[in-house]
C-alpha cells in the first residue's frame, strides 16, 4: 500500500483546527488544554507503516483495556496555538503496549517531548468511556472561562451544577442529558484526578474541573467540542444573570423541561429534575 503524507491525515487536519479555534476562544493560554484522539489503526496505516520497532515509554499505572489502542495526542507543554504550524513537533501518536504499562510513540513530538501531563485522566477516561460506547474517540480538556468562574459562586455538587445548566438554555437539556459531574478541587496531572475523572465518566460525558477547566467525551471531535461549547454558553448566561443583582423573574421549570425530554426524545439524568405529579 503507499503511504501518504500524514499531515494530511483528516485527523491531523481535525486536531489542528480544534486546538486553534480552542486558543481563539481564549480557553487555551500558554500550554493550557489537552486533547486526546482515537484513531483506529487501519486509518493509521494508510499514513505510516506499523510493521517496524518505536520508542517505548512506561505508563505510571497499567491500562490493559486499551492494549493496542492508538491515540493522537497533544504534547506536554506545547502552546495550542503554535499546533497548527507545527504538528509534528505539537503532537504525537502513541501506541498502549500489549500489557497496557507503556506505550509506543509512533510519530510526532520530533524535539523529543512527552505527550500531555494529563495522559493519566485522558487513557483512564477513554477505557471508562469506550467501555460504555464502542464509537466513542475523544477525550478534551479546556480551561473554559465560564465554567471556572461559576465554580466560585456555585455550589460544587453534580445535581444542582447540572441543573442550573439546564435551565441557562432550552438546548442544555438535549445537548447533555445525562448532566455534568464535578470534581473537589485536584492537583492537576495527577493519577488521583485521572481516576476521580474516570470515575465520573462512567454515566456522564461531562466533567468539571473546579478553578480550573473542563473535560469532555466525545464520538467525534466536533460532539466532544460541542459538549463544551455549549456548557460554557450556558455558564456564561449564569454569569451574566448574577452579575445583574436583579431578581430572578422567570426561568424553564421542571415541567417545562419534562416536555422538552420527552419532544426530543432524551432522558434526563435521573434525579436531577422534580418528578413529574
Ligand atoms: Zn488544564
Amino acid at each position: 500500500m503507499n503511504i501518504h503524507n500524514i499531515l494530511t491525515a483528516p485527523f491531523i487536519h481535525e486536531m489542528c483546527e480544534a486546538t486553534n479555534q480552542l486558543w481563539r476562544y481564549g480557553w487555551a493560554e500558554r500550554n493550557g488544554g489537552n486533547i486526546s484522539y482515537r484513531i483506529p489503526a487501519e486509518e493509521v496505516r494508510y499514513y505510516l507503516s506499523l510493521d517496524r520497532t518505536f520508542p517505548v515509554s512506561p505508563l505510571s499505572f497499567q491500562i490493559s483495556e486499551l492494549a493496542g489502542e492508538i491515540f493522537l495526542v497533544s504534547g506536554s507543554g506545547k502552546y495550542f496555538k503554535n499546533v497548527q504550524h507545527n504538528p509534528a513537533d505539537c503532537l504525537a501518536l502513541i501506541r498502549i503496549s500489549a500489557e497496557g504499562d507503556s506505550y509506543e510513540l509512533l510519530w510526532g513530538l520530533e524535539n523529543g517531548d512527552v505527550p500531555t501531563s494529563e495522559l493519566a485522566s485522558h487513557l483512564k477516561c477513554h477505557q471508562v468511556r469506550l467501555a460504555q460506547d464502542p464509537q466513542h474517540r475523544v477525550i478534551l480538556h479546556t480551561h473554559a472561562s465560564a465554567i471556572s468562574a461559576m465554580t466560585f459562586v456555585h455550589p460544587l455538587e453534580d445535581r444542582a451544577f447540572t441543573r442550573t445548566l439546564w435551565q441557562m438554555i432550552t438546548e442544555c437539556l438535549v445537548v447533555f442529558p445525562d448532566g455534568v459531574a464535578v470534581l473537589p478541587w485536584m492537583v492537576a496531572g495527577t493519577n488521583e484526578l485521572g481516576d476521580a475523572s474516570a470515575a465520573k465518566m462512567r454515566d456522564c460525558r461531562i466533567v468539571v474541573w473546579p478553578h480550573h477547566g473542563i473535560m469532555s467525551a466525545g464520538q467525534s471531535m466536533d460532539d466532544a467540542f460541542g459538549l463544551i461549547e455549549t456548557a460554557e454558553k450556558s455558564a456564561d448566561i449564569y454569569l451574566k444573570i448574577c452579575s445583574t443583582n436583579q431578581p430572578i423573574l422567570q426561568k424553564i421549570t421542571d415541567a417545562q423541561l419534562w416536555d422538552l425530554a420527552a419532544a426530543f426524545q432524551v432522558a434526563p439524568k435521573a434525579g436531577v429534575l422534580e418528578e413529574e405529579k
